[in-house]
C-alpha cells in the first residue's frame, strides 16, 4: 500500500471547498457567486473522485452559522482596519457610518462564498485527511441519513 502525498495543504483545500478526505474533488456543484444563494448551496452528495459522503447525518451543517458568523466577524474587522488605514475614521464626519454601509454591502455580496467555506471548513473538522484515499474505502454513514431531511438545514 503506497500512502501519497496531498496534493493540497489543509488550508488550500479547505479554501477551494475540496472533499477533506482527498482534497480533490469538489464540494459544490457550481462556484459561489452573488445573490446565488440556493445554487451555492447545491453540494455533490458525495466525492466525484473518492466517493465520500458530503452530508454526514440529518442536520449536520447547522453548525456552520458559527462558522460563518466567525467569518463575517473577521471579514469586517479587517475592513474597518482597512478602512481606518484608507480613509480614516473621525468622529466628526460620518466616514464611520459609510464604512458601515460599505461593510453591509460587502458582506451581502460575499454571503454565498460565506457560507461554502464555512461548510467546507466544518466538513474539515469531521472528516479527516486520508493518505491512502486511492485504496481505503470511505466510512459509511448511511445509517445516519435520511434523505427526505436531506438539506434541511
Ligand atoms: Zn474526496
Amino acid at each position: 500500500m503506497t500512502s501519497e502525498k496531498a496534493s493540497r495543504s489543509y488550508l488550500t483545500s479547505v479554501f477551494n471547498c475540496r472533499c477533506p478526505r482527498c482534497r480533490e474533488g469538489k464540494l459544490f456543484q457550481y462556484p459561489a457567486r452573488p445573490f446565488r444563494f440556493k445554487r451555492s448551496m447545491q453540494m455533490n452528495k458525495n466525492c466525484t473522485v473518492c466517493n465520500q459522503v458530503t452530508e454526514l447525518e440529518v442536520g449536520f451543517y447547522y453548525g456552520t452559522s458559527f462558522v460563518s458568523y466567525t467569518l463575517g466577524i473577521l471579514i469586517s474587522v479587517f475592513s474597518l482596519i482597512l478602512w481606518f488605514i484608507t480613509v480614516g475614521i473621525s468622529i466628526n464626519d460620518n466616514r464611520f457610518f459609510y464604512w458601515l454601509a460599505a461593510n453591509s454591502i460587502l458582506l451581502l455580496l460575499i454571503q454565498p462564498w460565506i457560507m461554502q467555506l464555512s461548510r467546507s471548513f466544518w466538513i474539515s473538522w469531521f472528516v479527516k485527511y486520508d493518505p491512502n484515499w486511492k485504496t481505503n474505502k470511505p466510512k459509511d454513514f448511511l445509517e445516519r441519513q435520511n434523505s427526505e431531511q436531506a438539506n434541511n438545514w
